[in-house]
């Protein structure tokens, strides 16, 4: 028994180390003119970036690339533009960190523009709403796969201080799914960490919902109040686009993003400074 999990140990190493180097062969790659050209065209904060954090975002695209199947669905073709543009708004998330590439995540389905989807959403704890309504994307923990919306995919990435970014909203749930749960907290390395990040988002969640309750105007999406997993991705939207309000209206929330982030976007924010 104990000799056949010492020999799945090592299978389990060895396996992570032909990734690594495969990976790493990966990164080595010369990346094409025209991918940088669509990126600066379409991606607003990838010029703000330290030329150093965008030769790594540069590098984790060419993971994501590699390793990640695009689909087109509805007459959507699958250009590298289409690519790029959502891998690199999507890396901005893995920046600075050891990550294993949204290891739950298989094929992202792109469709033209935004659809009608059936929705589900809680008015209070115990009363919910159906209806339809217009998504721009949408992911799910046991799905391995990501719908997203081109024009939302293009709009959020234009305009970098508007609160709203459809691959960084999915992606967080992506991050969220690591450890197996879809309850708002991602892998954390220690106990400690867990436990304040527990407190932190519960303290926020519960006052979103109470703000949301009451009809008072919220820098965070309410959208958020949905649930624990919703209101880790629309903070992440916040923490990204809004990073200056956020850290003086939500200085803990802000403190908690940034420890698991590794990042500080209020250094290269594009918001309106207030
Ligand atoms: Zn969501």
């Amino acid at each position: 028994m104990l000799e056949n999990k010492h020999r799945y140990n090592n299978v389990v190493q060895m396996l992570g180390f032909l990734k690594d180097r495969h990976r790493k062969r990966l990164k080595a790659r010369p990346f094409p003119n025209e991918w940088v050209k669509s990126i600066k065209n379409n991606v607003a904060f990838f010029t703000r970036l330290s030329g150093s954090d965008q030769a790594e975002l540069l590098d984790h695209v060419q993971i994501i690339l590699a390793e990640k199947n695009f689909e087109g669905c509805a007459g959507q073709e699958i250009t590298d533009e289409v690519r790029v543009t959502v891998a690199v708004q999507a890396c901005l998330l893995l920046l600075h960190r050891k990550t294993d590439y949204f290891p739950r995540l298989l094929t992202i389905l792109v469709y033209p523009s935004t659809y009608l989807a059936d929705e589900q959403r809680p008015i209070t704890a115990e009363i919910w709403e159906e209806g339809k309504s217009h998504r721009a994307g949408e992911t799910a923990r046991t799905m391995g796969s990501m719908v997203l919306a081109w024009d939302a995919v293009k709009s959020g990435a234009a305009d970098p201080s508007d609160g709203k970014n459809v691959v960084l909203h999915e992606f967080a749930h992506q991050l969220d799914y690591e450890n197996f749960a879809a309850d708002g907290t991602p892998a954390l390395a220690t106990r400690k960490q867990q436990l304040a990040w527990r407190e932190v988002m519960r303290t926020e969640f519960a006052s979103l919902r109470a703000a949301e309750a009451t009809g008072i105007p919220t820098l965070l999406d309410t959208y958020g109040a949905t649930n624990a997993a919703e209101f880790f991705a629309v903070s992440t939207e916040a923490f990204f686009e809004r990073p200056v309000r956020l850290r003086s209206q939500h200085p803990r929330l802000y403190s908690e993003l940034q420890n698991y982030f590794r990042q500080d976007p209020a250094e290269f924010s594009a918001e309106k400074r207030l």
